[in-house]
């Protein structure tokens, strides 16, 4: 027995662990600290009582013979699609049904997607990036080639049509650095994605953080896009389903390569591999498309977005360079005085009693730079604040 030797060449990710231990540390050393965790990318607000009352309601379902479900279809229920469908009909995005594919979080269809790609393709892969893409694609041995996100290009790399590339990652709003992609900058990537025959898998996790309408919350939107791209999506973030799972994968029927359906190739993979989401899960994701679902989820979009426009603020009145933030959640600034990310990191936790990202842990290009986010309370959001502008932590 041989084991996949490409594991063997995954680096180590000591980003959270090394995070969670300095946090520690200091906690243990300064036990009175009121630490403030501006790093966690994880959300904070509960489920909205929409989602609540429908999970109970098909938890109840689940207790009687009548209503009782077994497996249910991989692809997800009807009940379900439908509402996605809707969900894209009324960003003027036509969709069947069948294009899309219920699953329980948008990692694991990233992840299993490659399933259906040939090892022998190059992947273009941003820097920096959600790690997940790069480290995928190590474990089924494919050659990565890395686009550079840095200042010059407001952290939005456009194509370069000299490097070829088979499969192209782009994720906006982008996850470190909150950098959305306009409409004629993905048009872009289109038109670039079909010169090279190459596919387009869109990560738009945090699309419904998007207000601005200058910017697409669908690469569909883009005329053409239909025939080279993937669209991922997640309630993880949309509506706190970080830790009940679901998310979707819209694979167009009109995606074709050498004469083969790429939807065809997915819904086998499927179906072949994964037996669907709970019943009780999606019943309660199909309440977040309800019109009372959604006013709700908005309230807490609104509240995290509050959360980011506050950092922001203080970032502008210290002089800080700094993106994202307006349609995202997440803010990248550059660190003060060319510090690097790890010693911003501490600079920041003993100082300020602050803790925030390294943007080194997103790849080689976030080194200098550091990942706040907009998910912890408004109380905290505030104080941290008030100790980055005063320069000092407010004894109590
Ligand atoms: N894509 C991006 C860019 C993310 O940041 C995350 C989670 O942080 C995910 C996907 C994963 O989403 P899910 O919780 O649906 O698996």
């Amino acid at each position: 027995m041989n084991i996949n030797s490409n594991y063997l060449k995954l680096e180590e990710s000591y980003l959270f662990s090394t995070v969670a231990r300095k946090v520690n540390e200091y906690q243990e050393n300064h036990p009175e600290a009121k630490v403030i965790r501006l790093g966690i990318g994880d959300v904070t607000k509960p489920l909205c009582p929409a989602v609540v009352e429908a999970l109970v309601s098909a938890s109840k379902e689940m207790g009687f013979a009548e209503t009782f479900r077994g497996y249910g279809p991989e692809q997800g229920y009807d009940f379900l699609k439908e509402a996605i469908r809707n969900h894209y009909q009324s960003n003027n995005i036509v969709l069947d049904t069948d294009e899309i594919f219920v699953s329980d979080g948008a990692k694991s269809d990233l992840g299993n997607i490659l399933d259906i790609f040939s090892e022998d393709n190059t992947v273009l892969i941003p820097n920096p990036v959600y790690p997940v893409y790069v480290d995928t694609n190590i474990m089924d041995g494919r050659k990565i080639l890395y686009m550079d996100a840095n200042e010059k290009c407001d952290f939005l790399p456009l194509p370069d049509y000299d490097i070829k590339a088979d499969v192209i990652y782009l994720c906006s709003p982008n996850n470190p650095t909150g950098a959305v992609y306009d409409r004629e900058q993905l048009a872009e990537w289109v038109r670039y994605a079909k010169h090279h025959n190459a596919v387009i898998l869109f990560d738009a996790a945090y699309e419904a953080f998007i207000e601005n309408e200058k910017y697409p919350k669908s690469i569909f939107e883009i005329e053409g896009a239909k025939d080279c791209a993937i669209e991922f999506c997640s309630l993880s973030k949309t509506a706190g389903f970080t830790g009940t799972r679901c998310g979707y994968t819209v694979v167009p029927k009109t995606l074709v390569y050498n004469e083969i359906s790429l939807n065809k190739l997915w819904l086998r993979r499927q179906t072949t591999k994964f037996n669907g989401v709970s019943y009780i899960v999606q019943k309660g994701a199909a309440a977040i498309f309800s019109e009372e679902g959604q006013r709700q989820i908005k309230e807490n979009i609104d509240y995290y977005k509050e959360n980011a426009r506050i950092i922001s603020k203080t970032l502008t009145e210290l002089g800080i360079w700094h993106i994202g933030g307006m349609e995202s959640p997440y803010i990248w600034m550059k660190c003060p005085s060319n510090m690097d990310s790890w010693t911003y990191f501490d600079y920041l936790l003993e100082n300020y009693n602050i803790v925030g990202t390294p943007g080194c842990g997103f790849g080689k290009n976030g080194e200098g730079y550091f990942r706040l986010t907009a998910f912890g309370s408004r109380e905290n959001t505030i104080e941290a604040q008030k100790r980055m502008l005063n320069g000092k932590i407010e004894k109590a």
